[in-house]
């Protein structure tokens, strides 16, 4: 077969550009098409673990995304009045000299990737989707949406959760599960001291203080939402503040005095997309979200789409067909992205769990297991290389 050169990614988010920068990096220029009229994407804060400075890094934009962000090395674990569990220091995977995790405004890592993508030569087209796709030969046939028709080596679908690719491919019968969980977010601005990130775990409800920049930081609750209802937007600050009525932690109850501008609350179920190897039929691929969304209790959703994408440059490089180089890709990302999505998985319903003695005992095991400052395993087994 022959080595793949014409690459369609398909989503012009955090998994498909950097895949553009991947590629770019290695002389290879791709095209995005995304469904989007325009570079935009949610203003709220996403959480970069080591492993994703170091796929970064290997992308030649951890430094920036460094730069724009706030490091942070541990965690502090409170119950829902603020009084401490645990204190848990995260493993510096990147490097011993880099802080564990970095938090960045999501508009800040959208900007530092499709810059670069654009700066490598990547061929960008807004508003502009796959109608169709056949595997003819070693290529796939592309209709695009707005009729025009091309051929392409390998395309990938990074087209995130509700991901039209994975339907072509597969039907429905891959579509997100909810999980019972809905998860609220709100914007506000970062006070000095909140340097670390910070949990605070309820009966049937958690919450967390997550500083993304020198001066934002976000409230984060996750709630039990039986029937995955929909919340309209104007209602969406008086539900969180319910919701958050049971925290009595004085720096919650600050935030939440401050919950007013339905433009500053986000809310949005918590939904995993779990599709058995591999994640591609002919030369057709799915990465990130649209291949195994998880829930957000690792911060590891976006780290792996990133992971996913180095990787695959990587493969692609190497000039083997599309069989083996899909064949390959499956054979690194299967277990690690099942991996986060049970561990992301079992975290959440711990974390919601809603019997207050069952919630106890959760807090009692946490007190115990962070006593110990080795890393934990789920720590160790990210930072093994990919
Ligand atoms: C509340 C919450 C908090 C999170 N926090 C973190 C965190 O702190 N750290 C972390 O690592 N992860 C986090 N995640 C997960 C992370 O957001 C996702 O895993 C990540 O965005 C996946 O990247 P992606 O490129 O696969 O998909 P997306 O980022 O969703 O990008 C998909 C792109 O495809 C485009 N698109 C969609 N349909 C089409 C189509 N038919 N044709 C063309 N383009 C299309 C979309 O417009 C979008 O631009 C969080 C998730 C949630 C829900």
């Amino acid at each position: 077969m022959k080595p793949i050169r014409r690459v369609l990614i398909v989503g012009g988010g955090i998994g498909g550009l950097s895949l553009a920068v991947a590629l770019g990096r290695r002389g290879i220029q791709a095209e995005i098409v995304e469904i989007k009229s325009e570079h935009n994407v949610y203003g709220v804060g996403i959480i970069q673990p080591g492993n994703a400075l170091r796929a970064l890094n290997g992308l030649g934009l951890m430094e920036r995304c460094l730069a724009e962000g706030l490091q942070i090395d541990y965690y502090v674990m409170n119950d829902s009045d603020g009084g401490f569990i645990a204190r848990m220091k995260l493993l510096r995977i990147a490097s011993p000299d880099i802080p564990a995790v970095n938090g960045l405004p999501r508009t800040a890592l959208h900007r530092i990737l499709t810059e670069t993508a654009n700066a490598l030569g990547a061929r960008i087209r807004l508003g502009l989707s796959v109608q169709a796709l056949e595997q003819v030969g070693d290529e796939v046939d592309v209709t695009l949406t707005d009729g025009s028709r091309e051929k392409y080596d390998l395309v990938v679908g990074a087209d995130g959760i509700r991901s039209r690719i994975r339907t072509l491919l597969f039907g429905s019968q891959f579509d997100p599960q909810y999980t019972g969980h809905g998860v609220w977010r709100f914007t506000t601005t970062r006070p000095a001291e909140i340097d670390h990130q910070i949990m605070y775990f309820g009966v049937g409800v958690k919450a967390g203080i997550m500083p993304v920049s020198k001066d934002q930081m976000y409230l984060l609750l996750v709630t039990n939402e039986p029937g995955n209802p929909r919340f309209e937007a104007a209602q969406l600050p008086r539900l969180l503040r319910e919701r958050l009525q049971s925290f009595t932690a004085p720096l919650v109850r600050q935030i939440r005095e401050q919950i007013e501008d339905p433009a500053r609350v986000i809310y949005g179920p918590i939904e995993e997309v779990i599709i058995p190897s591999p994640w591609y039929r002919g030369s057709v691929l799915l990465i990130g979200d649209a291949a195994h969304a998880s829930g957000p209790h690792v911060s590891q959703g976006a780290t792996m789409a990133i992971e996913d994408a180095v990787v695959l440059a990587e493969l692609i490089a190497e000039g083997e067909g599309a069989e083996k180089t899909l064949a390959r890709f499956m054979e690194r990302r299967y277990e690690r992205c099942k991996f986060v999505q049970d561990i992301s998985h079992q975290i959440g319903q711990d974390g919601n769990l809603d019997d207050p003695v069952l919630c106890e005992l959760r807090n009692e095991r946490m007190r115990a297991a962070f006593q110990d400052p080795q890393p934990r395993p789920h720590e160790r087994r990210l930072a093994e290389p990919i």
